[in-house]
Parts: structure tokens; C-alpha cells; sequence
């Protein structure tokens, strides 16, 4: 089924708000299994909203309206769906009683214009709104579905998933099954070169790519008519994408994340490690022990920013420091092997680098990060170029730390 999602509003239009419905929307109707080709955001104007409601309706099988459900004279999103539709407004007798019972146990004073919230589409399905007065709207007019849902996310988050989600299962029957296979090291359009042909022809099951900081997810998904049919329809896909991208490949699992499978390694190996942080100032340290269990591997870090830090607490001889500057292969080596000399740690890991936006040159310039991973000894060191502003590139480089990690460890199992 092909889902198309319309926010009404004229602050969304203005920037005032940022529009996290039509985010979380798409996610879910994502998750359900259903396609959405199109979102729209319209201001509070009753032709632009008739039309997109129309253009809606002529190339999608369900729209999901958010916003404009309330009291005031400019939401308008109820009285037009049902102008378009061709539908009168009655009143919804449990509705109104909703109202009453939800004003007068705030204390509040009913005004006039709160009864327009209990008129709704003759023949529609009506939906209890358990945290503000506007219900939710579903018109099934068979091959056709309009839902509205109110705009403020208390209200529309658990409207959708306790009310508007069974209905979609009932409408389209059969269970939704997906896993994920998770990347690190490849490149977005990279990765999506070496499975452009499984994209093309994708049908059921079909191939999503999430591109995240330095990794890139693909989210297969089946729909059957039992969770086995649906497995059966997965799995191949899923091992293609593994036999395609071998080692860049740390998980199938949605709930485990990068840092959660770099710890596991070196756990099973028995590895301690210890990190010696310059330009991401504890960022990777922070995403390792925000694992549960990290103490059983994670031993020391340092943030060592200053050149007299790095040469006090890792060791870093002054004329390194001088002679090939804090950003350079052979500081990151050093820094290293200094950190695993202090720790005695089996793995380490060092990152320095210029985040900018100061600080580069045309020889070193903004975005050049240099970092070493020590593994038993033995220094392997990188150098990446990342794009982007300050943070962009220290969560850049902390993705990528993670990657060396564990590519470092994988091969020197072997
Ligand atoms: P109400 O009954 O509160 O008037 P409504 O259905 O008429 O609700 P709007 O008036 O359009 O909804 O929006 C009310 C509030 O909901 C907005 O001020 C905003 O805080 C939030 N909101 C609306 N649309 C969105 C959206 N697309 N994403 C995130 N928040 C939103």
C-alpha cells in the first residue's frame, strides 16, 4: 500500500517548527511495510489544503494528515477533507462527552468553538484522543484512506501506534518482517553501487539503504502471510548483502550498534583496551562505555589536547611533536603505542586530528584526521579527510575509530 504523508500547518512552513510527525510517520508506515513516494507540508489555506488532499488521493492509497484539528477558525484540515470526500460534519456524541468530561475535570470553561472538535465525517471511524480534546479521524472509503491526526506528538504518537497502526494490520493482512544489515568502512554511494542491481529489482522483499555517520544500514523487509513465510522471503537477501560486503558487514541485528559489536570482539578475544583522544575530546570513549559491560575491556582513556599533555602523560617525544606537527601519522603512532606503554593495555587507539573551523592549512587542512590502532604490538595507521562542520567531523572520526578497532583486531586474529 502506498502511504502519502501531508502536514498541515503555516508554522511548519516558516521554520518555526520542526516537523517531527512527518519523521516518525514515515518511519512507522516504514516499519509496517507500506511505501511512501510522497510528503507534503501545506500552510493553513483551505484551496492549497483541497488540493493536496486531491493530488493525494490521485497517486496514493492512504494519506495521513497531521495538524489542524483544533478549535480555532484556521484549522481547517477536518472541514476540507470532508468537502473533498463529499461528506457532511455530524457530531460525535462520544466526542462530545470526551470534551465535557476532559474540560471539567481540568476545571476548565468550555468556549463555543470546542464543540466544533466533536463534528466529524459521516461514516468515519473515530479515535479516542487520551491527552487533548481533537479526535482522530479515519475515512475508509475502501481503495481510499484519509486519516487526520492531531498535530501536537503527545497527542498523535500514541494515537497512531495503539489506534491508526491495528487498523492498517487489519487492513492489509499478513506480518511485516525485517532485518538489518549493518555496514562500517564503505561509503554510502559506494555501497549502493555494489547493490544497485538487488535494488532495481527489489519487490518482496525490498532493500532500504540508511546512510548513518561513517556506517550505512540496509533494511530488508518482507511482507507475508506468516512470520516463517516472511523469514523464508529475507533470508537470501540478507545473505546476498553479507556475501557481498564480507568483513564490512559487524551486524544483522537492529538493536546492536558499532560500538556494541567492537566491544564484543574484544571480549571474545580477551583484548583490554585503552584510548588516548585528541580532537574528539572523549566523544569515543564516551560511545564505548555507553555500552552495558564496556568495564570488561575498556581500561584507560585520555584526552590529551595540548602537546604538553601528550608528551607528559603518553610520552611523545618534543622534537615527533616538533618536526612532524600533533597532526601526523607518526604522532597518532606515538600516542598508540604511548597509551599501551602507560596501560599496558592489549589494544589502543589514538585520533588526532583538526576539526576546524580554524586551524587548517593547505597542507594539513580542516577535516585531515590521522589515527593508530595498536594491536599486540602492532600500529596500523590511517589517514581520512572528513567533510562537514566541528562536530560533523569528530563523530566522523569517532565511526571511523570504531571501524579500525575492529578491522585491526579481525586481522590480526587471523
Ligand atoms: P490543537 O488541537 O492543539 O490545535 P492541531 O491538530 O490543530 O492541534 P496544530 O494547531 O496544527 O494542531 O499544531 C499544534 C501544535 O502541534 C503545534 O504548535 C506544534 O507544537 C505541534 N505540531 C503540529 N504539527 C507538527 C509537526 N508536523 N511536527 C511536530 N510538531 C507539530
Amino acid at each position: 500500500m502506498v502511504v502519502e504523508i501531508i502536514s498541515v500547518g503555516t508554522e511548519l512552513l516558516l521554520g518555526n517548527i520542526v516537523n517531527t510527525n512527518a519523521a516518525f510517520l514515515a518511519q512507522k508506515c516504514a516499519d509496517a511495510g507500506m511505501s511512501c513516494y510522497y510528503q507534503t507540508v501545506v500552510g493553513d489555506n483551505p484551496q492549497r489544503i483541497a488540493e493536496t488532499i486531491k493530488n493525494g488521493l490521485s497517486r496514493s492509497d492512504i494519506l495521513i494528515l497531521s495538524g489542524g484539528l483544533g478549535p480555532t477558525q484556521d484549522d481547517l484540515t477536518k472541514e476540507i477533507t470532508a468537502e473533498v470526500l463529499q461528506k457532511r460534519l455530524i457530531m460525535d456524541d462520544t466526542t462530545k462527552d470526551r470534551i465535557q468530561d476532559f474540560f471539567e475535570k481540568r476545571n476548565l470553561e468550555i468556549t463555543v468553538n470546542n464543540w466544533k472538535q466533536a463534528l466529524v465525517p459521516e461514516g468515519c471511524i473515530v479515535l479516542d484522543n487520551e491527552n487533548g480534546t481533537a479526535p482522530g479521524i479515519i475515512c475508509d472509503e475502501g481503495e481510499k484512506t484519509v486519516v487526520l491526526l492531531p498535530g501536537p506528538p503527545n497527542e498523535l504518537i500514541p494515537m497512531f501506534e495503539e489506534q491508526v497502526i491495528p487498523f492498517f494490520r487489519q487492513k492489509q493482512p499478513g506480518v511485516i518482517y525485517s532485518r538489518t544489515v549493518k555496514l562500517c568502512g564503505v561509503g554510502e554511494s559506494k555501497a549502493e553501487t555494489i547493490v544497485k542491481d538487488l535494488m532495481d529489482t527489489q519487490d518482496n522483499p525490498t532493500l532500504a539503504p540508511y546512510a548513518k555517520t561513517g556506517e550505512v544500514h540496509f533494511r530488508v523487509t518482507a511482507k507475508a502471510e506468516d512470520d516463517q513465510e516472511a523469514q523464508k522471503l529475507v533470508t537470501p537477501l540478507v545473505n546476498e548483502l553479507k556475501a557481498r560486503f564480507g568483513e564490512a558487514v559487524y551486524t544483522t541485528d537492529p538493536d546492536v550498534t558499532l560500538e556494541m559489536s567492537v566491544i564484543e570482539l574484544l571480549k571474545q578475544n580477551g583484548y583490554s583496551l585503552a584510548v588516548a583522544e585528541s580532537c574528539t575530546g572523549g566523544m569515543l570513549s564516551s560511545r564505548l562505555i555507553g555500552v552495558s559491560g564496556a568495564s570488561e575491556v575498556y581500561k584507560t582513556g585520555m584526552i590529551t589536547y595540548s602537546n604538553k599533555s601528550k608528551r607528559k602523560f603518553l610520552g611523545i617525544k618534543k622534537n615527533i611533536l616538533e618536526k612532524y606537527g600533533a597532526v601526523s601519522e607518526e604522532t597518532a603512532e606515538k600516542m598508540a603505542k604511548g597509551i599501551c606503554d602507560q596501560t599496558k593495555a592489549d589494544v589502543s587507539i589514538s585520533i588526532t586530528g583538526i576539526a576546524g573551523p580554524n586551524g587548517g592549512t593547505d597542507e594539513k587542512p580542516v577535516g585531515l584526521v590521522y589515527m593508530a590502532c595498536c594491536v599486540n604490538g602492532k600500529v596500523t595507521v590511517r589517514e581520512y579527510h572528513f567533510s562537514g562542520n566541528r562536530t560533523k567531523i569528530r563523530e566522523s572520526a569517532v565511526a571511523y575509530a570504531l571501524t579500525l578497532i575492529r578491522n585491526c583486531v579481525k586481522y590480526d586474529k587471523k
